[in-house]
């Protein structure tokens, strides 16, 4: 069975990251990171380690 790491919960399935079938990532590490200027909630910010499948 896929590894995954229970420290970070993720949902985006359509990630190569996630796990198959828990709500996990597989990584070891995620970088976060924002699109805006001045963030001010959860919208603002992003996985950057997020890869398409
Ligand atoms: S890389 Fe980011 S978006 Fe992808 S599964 Fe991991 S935490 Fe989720």
């Amino acid at each position: 069975m896929e590894r995954c790491n229970e420290c970070i919960r993720c949902t985006v399935d359509n990630c190569r990251h996630h796990h198959n079938t828990k709500n996990y990532c597989t990584l070891d590490a995620i970088q976060v990171g924002t699109h805006e200027g001045n963030p001010t909630m959860d919208q603002c910010t992003d996985c950057k380690s997020f890869n398409i499948k």
